[in-house]
């Protein structure tokens, strides 16, 4: 057996490697390496794919958020509402922009945010809700987007993780991630479902003066008023990275499938496990599989993490802390342990195991019957 890997990089490039020099070669010879025809055509891409009037490809998933946080002109100080259990970047993009974070709880099956946490957090001072697509699959966005509507803010989506993932509305209409709300924002960054070499991300809207603001503040180097801080300015996506992610973005369904494939032979193989809750799926998206994560008994998380160590299958905990604990979101918003307890308790419980289009059914079962008998054993 193959040594088991968390993610396939190499694999996908060695299987696009004749599209990807012919890019490439197109590129040198243009020599047009700075916002040459590759950003434009790759924006022209995203938005034939996922369906959305403007994309604005830029450098990184974190500059779309701070590029869309400015475009929406929202007051100094409102509050932004975001699930406690998310990357971090979120959060420091969202205090960074000159506003409030506020850590609403998630659910405790999906781990997405939880709209009545959210609508229990609503104020005067609401100006946005961020709506994270958590490992594959779309947050409960018809629920997000009424509340939104009754109490007047914005819903932002965040579609890093969930590339490619589509959402079905209570009228039965179906939009791609990233097409639905406001603003929304997505990354390339290498274990994100469409990757770039080093990192990408782009600004996804369908109102034009939002789409225009966002670009001249990105040709300004970002708005004025952020305070970065650890963050890096806004800046272009580099036309290499643009270049490769045109071609990746034609075969995004194959990926997805392939992914979905993998998830349900993981879900057959932990059918009996007892102990683990596989993925579970929101009904109204799909689920593309950016990670498949287990949740485990809280107090066998870690034991379990190194017993597959030992057997060589690499694993990964996303996220173990929630935002609200972490030190600095802790020590200026005065949250402590114990506030958002779906959030703690479901950090303190998920495993992500190996999920990419190269894994085997030989490798998915030794993972399954390493994993189930150390919680059989210990449970
Ligand atoms: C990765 C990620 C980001 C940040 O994207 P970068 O390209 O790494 O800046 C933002 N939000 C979510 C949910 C992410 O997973």
């Amino acid at each position: 057996m193959e040594d088991i890997k968390m993610t396939a990089q190499k694999a996908q490039y060695a299987k696009l490697k004749p599209e990807l020099d012919q890019a490439f070669s197109t590129m040198m010879a243009s020599m047009e390496l700075q916002d040459g025809p590759q950003v434009k055509s790759l924006a022209r891409a995203l938005e034939d794919y996922l369906q959305v009037a403007h994309a604005l490809p830029c450098a990184h998933g974190t500059d779309a958020l701070l590029l869309a946080l400015a475009a929406l002109d929202l007051p100094a100080g409102g509050e932004v509402i975001l699930p406690a259990f998310c990357d971090r970047f979120v959060a420091e993009a969202v205090a960074a922009s000159g506003l409030q974070p506020m850590f609403a709880d998630v659910l405790p099956d999906t781990f997405t945010i939880d709209p009545v946490a959210v609508s229990s957090l609503v104020t005067p001072g609401t100006v946005a809700v961020i709506a994270v697509h958590l490992f594959g699959q779309c947050a409960d966005l018809a629920e997000l987007l009424q509340l939104a509507k009754r109490h007047q803010f914005y819903v932002i989506e965040d579609s890093a993780q969930s590339f490619g993932a589509s959402y079905t509305m209570p009228d039965n209409t179906t939009y791609r991630a990233g097409a639905l709300a406001d603003i929304a924002i997505t990354s390339f960054y290498p274990p994100k479902p469409l990757a770039g070499m080093d990192d990408g991300g782009a600004v996804l809207t369908n109102q034009p003066a939002w789409a225009r603001k966002a670009e001249e503040l990105l040709r300004k180097g970002g708005p004025n008023n952020s305070q970065t801080g650890a963050l890096s300015r806004p800046a272009p996506i580099a036309a290499l990275d643009a270049a490769l992610l045109e071609v990746k973005i034609k075969y995004i369904s194959d990926y997805k499938q392939a992914r979905q494939q993998v998830a349900a032979v993981y879900d057959q193989l932990f059918e009996k496990c007892g102990l683990c809750q596989v993925p579970v799926r929101n009904s109204r998206s799909t689920h593309i599989f950016q990670q498949y994560v287990l949740k485990v008994p809280g107090h066998l998380r870690d034991a379990l993490q190194q017993h597959l160590q030992q057997h060589y299958i690499p694993s990964t905990v996303y996220y173990p802390q929630p935002l609200h604990l972490q030190n600095e979101f802790q020590l200026s918003y005065q949250y402590k342990k114990g506030d958002l307890p779906v959030a703690e308790e479901v950090a303190a419980s998920v495993l992500s195991l190996p999920m990419h289009t190269e894994l085997t059914e030989e490798q998915q079962g030794y993972i399954a019957y390493h994993t189930i008998s150390f919680l059989q054993e210990h449970g």
